[in-house]
């Protein structure tokens, strides 16, 4: 049986994931999937897990890819560095490659079929679902995971975006994760938001959010998959998280100060006649309140307020998908 096609972006709401419509454009692939059979065992008891214990104290972090199992820019960057035998000067430093079984179905021909086999890896991070009785592949790999990731005190998702958008870090819905995106400054668009009712992504996990002061994620979005820039971005956003953390030498590269905003509405296409009035990309930020930016069928979307940063467009959204978060800049 072919893969279902894919097309659901992060913070779609669970069960919304469905068929990419026709029009989909073709996505170049500029990038090759790394060779990840090295570290496919690990040294965690946890597959694709493997940590480097620098034997000084400091934190646990944990740089974690492939929660897409398309999204291999990632994967890239940790590879590297495992190749070349980095170890932490202080802590505990973790490489993850999440969702394997997904990454072992890339195809270059149909490069958004392999987003996940049987669910989105990043809805999955409940404990109601984490210790129910429901099972799938994703949910079974998250439970193999989810010790190791409440062994962290820092957890940085690395993620990449399918439509254009500037990068962007999204940091939740708590302050340990905002605090630590401003903290790490690559890239410079910070977004909180609150999450999905009925979905929680890895950085909704209660560990990251129910435990004020504690353990800190924050999920990367660097840039379009399969694009080389992404991959610069990613090697950045990891450089600078291990600066901040002492984990290598040397200062952390010169930070400005992030733009923040709030995700204050998330659209979800109503009918399957969801059409922007352009081809808006991620970050875009419309001056002022009620500027026509999409039709849904016969309703206007319009901009809730003043400053309105546009999040993520997904410019071919099905029914039911989100089509674009909506972020009042702070
Ligand atoms: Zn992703």
């Amino acid at each position: 049986m072919p893969n279902p096609v894919h097309s659901s972006t992060d913070d779609d709401p669970p069960g919304t994931t469905g068929l990419l419509p026709p029009d989909l454009p073709h996505f170049p692939v500029f990038l090759t999937a790394p060779d990840l059979s090295p570290w496919l065992e690990g040294n965690t008891g946890i597959a694709g897990f493997t940590t480097k214990d620098s034997g000084h104290p400091g934190p646990h972090v944990v740089l974690i890819s492939l929660i897409h199992g398309n999204e291999f820019a990632g994967a890239i960057v940790l590879n590297e560095m495992l190749r070349t035998g980095f170890t932490p000067n202080c802590g505990k430093l973790t490489f993850g490659f999440a969702n394997l079984a997904a990454f072992a179905r890339f195809d270059p021909e149909n490069p958004v079929a392999s987003r996940f086999v049987e669910e989105d890896m990043n809805r999955v991070w409940d404990d109601i679902e984490l210790f129910g009785v429901r099972r799938s592949l994703e949910l079974d790999r998250a439970r193999d995971i989810r010790p190791l990731i409440d062994s962290a005190d820092i957890v940085l998702d690395l993620h990449s975006m399918l439509w254009p958008s500037e990068p962007l870090l999204l940091c939740g819905p708590g302050d340990q994760g905002r605090e630590l995106a401003f903290a790490i400054g690559t890239p410079a668009t910070v977004i909180a938001d609150q999450g999905h009712a009925g979905g929680k992504r890895l950085i909704d996990y209660g560990r990251f959010t129910e435990s004020p002061g504690r353990a800190a994620c924050v999920l990367v979005e660097a840039g379009q998959h399969w694009e080389l820039a992404t991959v610069n971005q990613l090697r950045a956003t990891t450089q600078a998280l291990l600066c901040h953390t002492a984990m290598v030498h040397g200062a952390a590269p010169a930070a400005s100060v992030p733009r923040f905003a709030e995700v204050t509405q998330a659209v979800t296409a109503r009918t399957n006649r969801f059409v922007f009035v352009r081809e808006f990309i991620g970050g875009e930020i419309i001056k002022s309140k009620d500027t026509l930016i999409a039709h849904d069928g016969d309703t206007e979307i319009r901009t809730p307020h003043d400053n309105c940063m546009l999040v993520m467009p997904s410019l071919r959204p099905s029914r039911g998908h989100t089509a674009i978060r909506l972020a009042k800049l702070r």
